[in-house]
């Protein structure tokens, strides 16, 4: 008997691609942008959807398989612009950590992009602070366990072209991550345009990395015909600690083998990978063949709340696809846990908690 989506919805889980700003509920972001006194979004063909016109509103706030790259934008931009002030940035970790229970999602590790939350003139510290007490008064709310993913947004830095190496605003972010000494931080992360900006043109940020706690999690092989030497170049220029997408490793003997040599862990996001077009079929990230061969592979949502599907849709989808059953759904949560940014108590208390909501051994 296959699992069902409640089945998995029911089943406690752990997220580790998880892009805050792709996240946010549409009742919360209706909620947040009526508080925040926004009552309106203009579109770029100037025509203005009313917040409170909730049929409107909900066919606006989703990614669509034919949207151009500035319609997508504007989705994410939309729930950012919300996130400018300390407070705004702390209500959404805060309700967003608060679904993840509701989606029993127990362990998550949030992305985001500080340089996305300066528009207003908040610095990267201020940016960070605040997303760290959002997920602390969440914790505090519902007992999921949190961290953070500071991600280098591509083509943030204004200006910045890909041949330019230097990637001021990467080595600041950098910079500020490594002075946090919050143990919720578990790293830099590396996200947006791969088709423009190859992953060496961050080596200096990430860099500046090796030798601390932080653990090095760039998006690599998402998108564009260099992803096959983008997740080379991530694990052997940047040192990745894991790979976020990845989509030709499954099929690429040479590759799994690196993945494997290096210990680096596999961030598939298959209905995103989907939906936004990046592959044609599920049968693509060859998820069955990397279970076989060992990598160290786990299921994501990367923007549920845009795509419309959450962690337990991917789970469902892809578990059709092969007929896998418990055994499997194990399997993904124990890489899950494997792979999270935890020191060795802190993984234990998570996998003896997670055995405990399963009622299976998980360690
Ligand atoms: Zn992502």
């Amino acid at each position: 008997m296959p699992l069902s989506l409640s089945d998995f919805q029911s089943f406690p889980k752990a997220e580790l691609h998880r892009h805050i700003d792709g996240s946010v509920p549409l009742a919360v972001v209706q909620r947040l942008a009526l508080q925040h006194g926004v009552t309106a979004v203009t579109l770029r063909d100037g025509r203005s959807i009313s917040i409170a016109d909730a049929a409107a509103f909900d066919a606006f706030y989703q990614i669509r398989a034919t949207d151009s790259i500035p319609d997508l934008l504007a989705r994410f931009d939309f729930v950012l612009s919300l996130m400018q002030t300390p407070d705004g940035i702390a209500e959404v970790f805060h309700a967003c950590t608060q679904d993840c229970a509701a989606q029993n999602i127990w362990y998550v590790e949030w992305t985001m992009a500080p340089a996305y939350h300066t528009r207003a003139g908040l610095d990267y510290n201020t940016v960070i602070d605040s997303a760290l007490r959002g997920m602390r008064s969440g914790w505090q709310a519902c007992g999921v366990e949190s961290k953070l993913i500071l991600a280098i947004q591509r083509e943030a830095a204004a200006g910045q072209k890909p041949e330019d190496a230097r990637d001021p605003a990467g080595l600041a972010l950098a910079g500020a991550a490594l002075q946090h000494s919050s143990s919720r931080i578990a790293g830099l992360g590396l996200a947006c345009d791969e088709f423009a900006f190859a992953p060496e043109l961050y080596a200096a940020a990430f860099a500046l990395t090796l030798g601390s706690a932080l653990g090095r999690l760039p998006h690599a092989g998402e998108m564009g015909a260099q992803r096959a030497q983008n997740v080379r170049t991530a694990v052997t220029v940047l040192g990745a600690t894991r790979i976020g997408h990845g989509i030709p490793v499954g099929a690429d003997p040479q590759l799994i083998a690196l993945l494997k040599q290096h210990g680096v862990a596999l961030e598939s996001n298959p209905l995103s990978n989907l939906q936004a077009g990046f592959i044609s079929a599920l049968e693509d990230l060859r998820l069955d063949e990397l279970l076989r061969a060992g990598v160290c592979v786990s299921i994501n949502s990367d923007d549920p709340a845009l795509f419309r599907k959450d962690l337990a849709d991917n789970f469902k989808a892809v578990f059709d696809l092969y007929d896998w059953g418990e055994q499997e759904l194990v399997q993904f949560t124990k890489h899950a846990l494997a792979s999270a940014h935890l020191t060795a108590p802190q993984r234990a208390a998570c996998v003896r908690s997670f055995s405990q909501k399963s009622g299976l051994m998980l360690a």
